[in-house]
């Protein structure tokens, strides 16, 4: 198969791109500025000061103190340092509270707390994704050490009620997390108005790179390092720190709190037009997801009666590149759990399509999208028995 001549990447869930901006901003601290934030030397020691300005850009972004954030590898991590600081600070109370939704990164973490004897209470969704808040108030209670929600889906976009859920969990004397991995720059934060205990967030969805996030801890709600040794992190995540990429993550927050509004305005607009002629132009499709709280720049199509896999191969030749269900689950025949507790017919979530766009996506994109996928889809179903027999 030839190489597409450009890649059209709508897979902004999945990964970004670095901003040139952020690389710039990198550059420095991997070549001449390689010092050790912890050396007593000036030349290691002037590498603090950046992290230190990282970290503020960061808490702006997030409408948080400083202090509040601690630097970590990923998203993942920060999930697990949350949760396990949460259960190990709670002994008394043996439950975790969480969607059927989230990302694999606490649904299997759930799994595993599962087999070490906690119990794990999984609120159910309805078939646009939406939480069942009365399940959710039912399910937490005295024994609920932490409840964890997402404040975005990464398959769906979908937004979940994360200052609601925070009031339930402390109503029951619980600690609230979310995992924020898909939210941060893509909506408005605040948590200085909010009583979220905890939120992650990870440098790749952000135009930062991979390998870098972020875990906030709301002052003063106690927190049990995850990973211990050292003293870095003020104690609070040990391990040299990853300064290039810290620098870059406070770039990309700065890039986003300066332009988020005209951003996600502008993402917003390519995606309704990529969604709405779609569902004028091709035959049986549906929108996974709730359209009333969604991120502006998802959406997650189903085109029933054929393979989501087969779709983007044949996209991909173009150079288009989106995803079936999350990049995790890619490579799995089986419908993604998502779309499965949401309840989606077999013959549409295999069909699911998830384009996820970012600022660096453009309409004349859009528009070779929109001319490429129709033939696409008319090509499968010529070859689809499901199709012949709807
Ligand atoms: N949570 C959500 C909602 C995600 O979408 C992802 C990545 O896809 C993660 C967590 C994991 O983040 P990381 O790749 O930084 O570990």
């Amino acid at each position: 198969m030839s190489t597409p001549e450009k890649v059209i990447y709508m897979d902004n869930n999945a990964t970004t791109a670095v901003a040139p901006e952020v690389f710039e901003a990198m550059r420095p601290f991997l070549t001449e500025l390689y010092g050790n934030p912890s050396s007593i030397h000036h030349f290691g020691g002037q590498v603090a000061a950046h992290i230190e300005a990282a970290r503020e850009q960061m808490a702006a972004l997030l409408g948080a103190a400083p202090t509040e954030v601690i630097f970590t590898s990923c998203g993942t991590e920060s999930d697990s340092a949350a949760i396990h600081s949460a259960l190990s600070l709670c002994p008394k109370r043996n439950k975790l509270v969480v969607s059927k939704v989230e990302h694999p990164a606490v649904l299997n973490l759930g799994k595993d707390l599962e087999r070490r004897g906690y119990r794990v209470s999984l609120i159910p969704v309805d078939g646009k994704g939406r939480l069942d808040m009365e399940r959710a108030a039912e399910m937490i209670d005295d024994d609920t050490a932490v409840v964890s929600v997402m404040w975005a889906n990464n398959e769906t976009g979908n937004i979940y009620p994360v200052a609601e859920l925070s009031e339930l969990a402390h109503k029951n004397g619980a600690l609230f997390h979310t995992d924020a991995v898909q939210a941060v720059g893509k909506v408005p934060m605040n948590l200085d108005d909010l009583s979220i205990d905890f939120l992650s967030l990870s440098g790749h969805k952000l135009h930062a790179p991979k390998g870098v996030g972020a875990l906030y801890v709301k002052r003063g709600v106690r927190f049990r390092p995850f990973i211990v040794g050292g003293h870095q992190e003020s104690g609070r995540r040990a391990g040299t720190e990853n300064v290039a990429s810290i620098v870059g993550l406070g770039k990309a927050a700065e890039l986003a709190s300066a332009h988020l509004a005209e951003e996600t305005a502008f993402v917003g607009k390519l995606r309704d037009k990529l969604e709405k002629t779609v569902l004028e132009t091709v035959p049986s499709v549906r929108v996974n997801g709730d359209p009333e709280h969604r991120l502006p720049n998802t959406t997650n199509i189903s085109f029933e009666y054929i393979e989501g896999e087969s779709i983007l191969m044949l996209l991909d030749m173009f150079g288009i590149c989106a995803s079936s269900g999350s990049a995790c689950t890619t490579g799995s025949l089986e419908p993604s759990h998502v779309l499965r507790a949401m309840g989606i017919p077999y013959t549409a979530a295999h069909g699911a399509i998830r384009f996820s766009l970012s600022r660096y996506n453009t309409m004349q994109e859009i528009d070779f999208v929109l001319e490429k996928l129709p033939p696409v889809i008319a090509r499968l179903r010529e070859i689809s028995p499901y199709w012949k027999n709807s």
